[in-house]
């Protein structure tokens, strides 16, 4: 038999639970986008963005996915020709530099494996090297989705020393989930999307900037060019075209969750708190030397917002899940083994019932499957979020 009907989960790491606030704020026909309240609420929007962000800098919005922001930013920050320097933990930082390279970047990587976070001291010795100062832009995940490594980023931005590269930040898969200071941090760059952390269905992406890189940059095309939709005035110039109207009328009630309800601080320890609860589940599950535990090894080097698992069996167990629970787990992208990987979202708009509800799924898929895995995983995870709270 299957327990799947009912309402199912997505616990993968994007697109992540939107809402119902959120889709009811965009179930609507668009009102006049030439006044009024939706170019008012634009500019709310615009502000909160920022506000999110920790800056006070610029923002260019863009219709798009993730990987619009990285082909902007790129647009922007590059000359063909001009190079690079991408600390790599994962697939992500890997394809943010594949992007770049693709046109016409000189791009190095300083490659870290899929499991530890980029070492400071790496980058304070590379940099060493660069007299001239020719590497233009030292680029990072804050978080590497796929590896679920979280960058500490006030280190490496020290570890720049007075280099004169620009530090750009991919925070997509971190924004609203773990704390994110852009002007406090020394962050030139900073780019994300609509439909992780910021809980609002994909099809936005954002690239903030900062004044020492606002400088207008020969080629970029006036699609892309972040100074148009940073000095926009009227509402299309802010999105380079028609306005993605329903979009903004869930990333209103999005952001008013986020920072005026719940509030940034205590959304972070939400995420902080989800995370630990998975992480006792995982040390209860792999006690016994089942091979099951999180991929990243450091507990400070650990993604809030995703969390990448080893598990024997775990692409059978994902079937499991689905068929007879209704729960969608994250496939082991990037994993050495992927079917032996997978990962456990708990990014956005994820309360405690749902993570445990996953973990029970997980849990009940293991003993049905006969897949090895210690006793007391679930009561772990429910006595952390029961000490924490
Ligand atoms: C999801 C993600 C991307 C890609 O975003 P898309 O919306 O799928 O294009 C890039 N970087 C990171 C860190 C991500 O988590």
């Amino acid at each position: 038999m299957s327990f799947a009907a009912g309402r199912p989960v997505l616990a993968i790491p994007g697109p992540s639970p939107v809402p119902d606030r959120v889709l009811r704020a965009m179930h609507r026909s668009s009102p006049d986008i030439y006044g009024g309240e939706l170019v008012d609420l634009n500019l709310r929007v615009m502000a909160d963005l920022k506000r999110l962000a920790g800056t006070r800098h610029h923002l260019a919005p863009y219709i798009g996915n993730g990987h619009a922001a990285w082909e902007a930013a790129n647009a922007n920050l590059f000359s063909p020709g001009d190079r690079a320097l991408v600390l790599a933990s994962g697939h992500f930082g890997r394809g943010w530099a594949q992007a770049a390279r693709a046109v016409g970047v000189e791009v190095e990587v300083l490659d870290f494996g899929n499991a530890a976070p980029p070492d400071p001291q790496r980058l304070t010795e590379r940099l060493a090297q660069d007299r001239a100062g020719k590497i233009r832009a030292v680029m990072v995940c804050h978080v590497d989705t796929a590896s679920g490594v979280r960058a500490d980023l006030p280190a490496l931005r020290a570890a720049m020393g007075d280099h004169p590269a620009v530090f750009a930040v991919d925070a997509i898969a971190s924004l609203g989930c773990e704390r994110l200071l852009m002007d406090e941090w020394g962050i030139d760059v900073l780019l994300s999307a609509s439909q992780k952390g910021v809980m609002v269905p994909p099809g936005l992406a954002f690239v903030w900037f900062s004044d020492r890189v606002a400088a207008p940059r020969a080629g970029v095309g006036p699609y892309w060019d972040w100074a148009v939709r940073a000095q926009a005035a009227e509402l299309w110039r802010f999105w380079g075209g028609t306005p993605p109207v329903q979009h903004i009328y869930g990333l209103a009630e999005a952001l008013a969750m986020l920072l005026d309800e719940e509030g940034l601080e205590v959304a972070w320890a939400r995420h902080e708190g989800l995370a630990r609860a998975v992480w006792a589940a995982l040390d209860a599950w792999g006690a016994d030397g089942s091979g099951i535990g999180a991929n990243v090894a450091a507990v400070a080097a650990r993604a809030r917002s995703v969390t990448a698992v080893a598990l024997p069996g775990a692409e059978r167990l994902r079937g499991w899940t689905v068929d007879k629970a209704g729960v969608t787990l994250g496939l082991g992208l990037g994993a050495d083994r992927p079917g032996d990987a997978l990962r456990i979202a708990h990014m956005g708009h994820a309360n405690a019932h749902m993570l445990l509800g996953v973990l029970g799924v997980m849990q009940a898929g293991m003993t049905a499957l006969s897949i090895r895995h210690g006793a007391g995983g679930l009561d772990a995870a429910a006595a952390e979020i029961g000490r924490l709270a």
